[in-house]
């Protein structure tokens, strides 16, 4: 899959959409979730054209990579979910319904939130 600039994503990233901010650092973009399934629902971009992991594990730079999965973890540090537990989706192509094609990681938490498949 070619990386499509025009995707949700991108716009915000560029600063043409608004959105609600969670942690943002040289790497990383966190948002809160337009329509939230827990009630903790923050999504982490990274900010170069990445379409999904792999492409983004296999193209990334070692900096944009390890700068990514450290924002990652700054964004649960300060989400206050480590003593209550929480969920790391990544959404991938068709079977996964994947809606943004930019790559991104659903932290979600806050509650209960089952098994991991229904
Ligand atoms: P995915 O299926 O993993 O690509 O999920 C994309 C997510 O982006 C969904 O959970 C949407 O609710 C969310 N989303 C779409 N547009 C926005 C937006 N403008 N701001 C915040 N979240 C969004």
């Amino acid at each position: 899959m070619s990386y499509d600039p025009s995707n949700i994503f991108a716009k915000i990233l560029r600063g043409e959409i608004p959105c609600k901010k969670a942690y943002e650092d040289d790497f990383a973009l966190a948002i809160y979730d337009i329509n939230p399934r827990a009630p903790l629902h923050i999504l982490v971009i990274p900010k170069g054209p990445y379409t999904s992991c792999d492409d983004f594990v296999s193209n990334a730079t070692d900096e944009e990579i390890v700068g990514f999965y450290r924002a990652v973890g700054k964004t649960i540090n300060a989400a206050d979910v480590i003593s209550t537990g929480y969920r790391l989706i990544s959404n991938t192509g068709v079977n996964a319904h994947q809606e943004v094609p930019h790559y991104h990681v659903h932290l979600v938490g806050g509650a209960d939130l089952g098994k991991m498949m229904p």
